[in-house]
């Protein structure tokens, strides 16, 4: 596996072989690896020739106040996890890499992003957008992977593909969950042991949801009710909407970590 850190390398590392008509499988992440990511990559490394992960904490998609700083670092640990996923390219830049100086230009999702995640962090899939655009120049994938687990992020990246016609397949993998039900994700290491059994009342709200779906009755209220009988955790959202298919979605705050979680609902 090679550890690109310039768009220079990257683009004359794809070259030749976009020439032979090798398909590249492109998954973009934040780091801080695990077996959600893992299951991305897995996808991307049975249907390509050549698997490109790309490692970036994007600043333009945290808000004022979100933990940017804070975010989980660990490139070594980043590095062996790709390799034994059998990743081909690590593309890992330096922001000024990705953001040079006098840098303005974005790309802007319409109304998917005004609601939900987008009303909680305003500016969020505008950045989004921008880094997701801006890599799939670079790598010029045949695929792209996304997890189920961001429904919104996997919704606005498939509208912005349809909507600027790039020829890319956007494919998308089921949430990867611990055997206790949380989803996983980077920030799940915030969570102190009591933080994290407080936070399991997120996806028992969502099962509680999808039973009440099921029978007739209403997803949204049964999730509610599960989560506001739970002490120690805020609220932010419950909702039903049409993210890439019908889908409840949930974001709560546990302490100081934001989990959001949700699932299909057909
Ligand atoms: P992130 O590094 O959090 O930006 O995530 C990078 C990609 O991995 C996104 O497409 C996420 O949706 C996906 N992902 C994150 N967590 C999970 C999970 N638990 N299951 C499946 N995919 C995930």
């Amino acid at each position: 596996m090679r550890v690109i850190r310039t768009v220079a390398e990257l683009r004359a590392a794809l070259d030749p072989e976009h020439a032979r008509g090798a398909d590249v499988g492109l998954v973009p992440t934040m780091g801080a690896l695990h077996d959600g990511h893992r299951s991305l990559m897995s996808a991307a490394r049975g249907a390509n020739q050549v698997v490109v992960v790309s490692l970036f904490v994007n600043p333009a998609q945290f808000g004022r106040g979100e933990d940017l700083d804070a975010y989980p670092r660990d490139e070594a640990r980043d590095v062996t996890l790709a390799e034994a996923a059998g990743v081909d390219i690590l593309f890992a830049p330096p922001v000024e890499e990705i953001y040079p100086e006098g840098f303005d230009t974005w790309v802007e999702p319409g109304k998917i992003a005004t609601y939900l995640e987008g009303a909680a962090r305003p500016g969020h899939f505008r950045g989004v957008a921008t880094i997701c655009t801006k890599l799939f120049h670079l790598a010029a994938p045949a695929r792209a992977y996304f997890g189920r687990k961001d429904a919104q992020q996997l919704a606005v990246v498939k509208e912005l593909v349809r909507d600027l016609a790039l020829p890319i397949q956007i494919v998308a993998c089921p949430t990867v969950r611990d055997p206790d039900g949380l989803a996983l994700s980077s920030r799940n290491v915030f969570l102190s042991p009591a933080e994290r059994s407080v936070a399991l009342a997120l996806p028992r709200a969502l099962e509680a949801g999808l039973a009440a779906h099921r029978s007739g009755e209403d997803g949204v209220r049964a999730a509610r009710q599960v989560l506001d009988a739970q002490p120690g955790l805020r609220v932010d959202y419950v909702a039903e909407a049409d993210l890439d298919g019908p889908t409840l979605a949930a974001a709560v705050v546990v302490g100081s970590t934001r989990l959001i979680d949700n699932v299909p609902l057909d």
